[in-house]
């Protein structure tokens, strides 16, 4: 495939009905877990240092010199059923530099190439940075915790290693709302993730109403998993986790996609409770809930040493390097040969579920084989 002549496609819309990042897609179409999905983490510099940063202690003052642009596309080239790419920080557009080099260079060779795109930012910076991507980009996945400007100030900067002033944060809260509200006018599907948590739990309802009316067009929910500046915060029992996502779906506004993702829910529980739960949401209109993507559909990619791992932030070594493997080699070894993968490859058909994902097996079900389960019709 050349990477420079652009062509015509036409895409299958992104909506409840299509979320090309849910690997149970890949497995249907090609029999078996294949790598459709590349995640790229672009920079490890960020002007907030969040409470659960899934990747706070990879964050940096500086950033190496990045490996050079053409390898990173002639990998993605190689990667013969690439369907999404995913870039990721750090913020990613925290220099304008990697805004201009790497961000817009990778969105527009995919957007040449007929395959989606995301970008996970905090979306504090200036707006000009973010419109730059405007042309090319599918999805701006931001995340959002808060139901103020206070709110942000303590969960945005708790791991800073000096003191943010309450006037710094609220002036980054009002313009990520404000660039939030702009973009989505220009035509940019933001979707916003709030992650289920112990400060987060019993307010997701408010923080629901500011994602809509910021013209989010999904709310993504995702419990948070004990990683990185995550591994000391107090977590959540599973009664705790129900509660919230009931209390979600009773207050939402069913004109907007919630999709739901790495849930510790499955349908092969013996739990009654797990069970109701699945079937609500299965029964609910514009609710999704999403496989876990991490080295099933995809891997992640650090563009300053080549290295390949299983997730921007599992604490699992990296498995393959760019510089000496094509992409879909390295994936094939992770599949056939990671011991760690064959802990959680499961995959019933009926409940559309392919297993946990490493971390929520690791948290909750450490014991449980899940290869010796089958799911429950419900
Ligand atoms: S695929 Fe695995 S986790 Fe999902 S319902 Fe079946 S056995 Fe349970």
């Amino acid at each position: 495939m050349s990477i420079s002549t652009e062509q015509s496609y036409t895409l299958q819309g992104i909506s409840p009905d299509y979320d090309p990042w849910d690997p149970i897609n890949s497995l249907r179409k090609y029999g078996k877990h294949t790598l459709t999905s590349v995640e790229m983490t672009v920079t490890h510099l960020c002007n907030m240092r969040c409470e659960h940063c899934a990747v706070g202690d990879m964050l940096a003052l500086k950033d190496p010199e990045q490996i050079p642009l053409s390898l990173i596309l002639k990998r993605l080239d190689e990667v013969e059923h690439l369907q999404t790419i995913s870039l990721t920080g750090g913020e990613p557009s925290f220099r304008e530099k990697t805004v201009n080099e790497t961000i817009v260079p990778l969105l527009k060779y995919a957007k040449e190439r007929g395959i989606r795109t995301q970008i996970n930012s905090n979306l504090t910076l200036d707006i000009s940075r973010y419109e730059k991507m405007l042309p090319y980009l599918d999805v701006m996945h931001i995340s959002f915790n808060y139901i103020n400007a206070d709110d942000f100030h303590q969960v945005g900067f708790a791991n800073s290693n000096h003191p943010v002033k309450r006037e710094t944060a609220v002036k980054l809260y009002e313009t990520m709302i404000e660039n939030a509200r702009s973009l989505s006018e220009q035509g940019m599907y933001i979707s916003a993730e709030s992650m289920i948590n112990f400060r987060t739990h019993k307010k997701l309802p408010q923080i629901h109403q500011l994602i809509t009316e910021m013209g989010s067009k999904r709310h993504e929910v995702h419990p948070m998993y004990a990683a990185d500046f995550a591994v000391s915060l107090p977590m959540l029992s599973l009664d705790e986790m129900r509660t919230a996502i009931y209390d979600l779906l009773d207050h939402r506004n069913k004109d907007i996609w919630m999709l739901f993702g790495t849930l510790p829910f499955f349908a092969c529980s013996n739990s009654e409770e797990d069970l109701k739960l699945i079937k609500r949401l299965r029964n609910e209109p514009n609710v999704t809930v999403r496989n876990d993507p991490d080295g099933r559909n995809r891997v992640n990619v650090n563009l300053f040493t080549g290295n390949v791992y299983v997730t921007d932030f599992a604490a699992v070594p990296s498995f393959g390097n760019v510089k000496d493997e094509k992409l879909d080699d390295i994936f094939e070894k992770w599949l056939s040969e990671h011991p760690l993968n064959k802990t959680v490859n499961c995959f019933c058909d009926t409940a559309n579920c392919c297993g946990p994902n490493l971390l929520v097996k690791d948290m909750y079900y450490k014991d449980v084989d899940f290869k010796s389960r089958k799911a429950a019709t419900i």
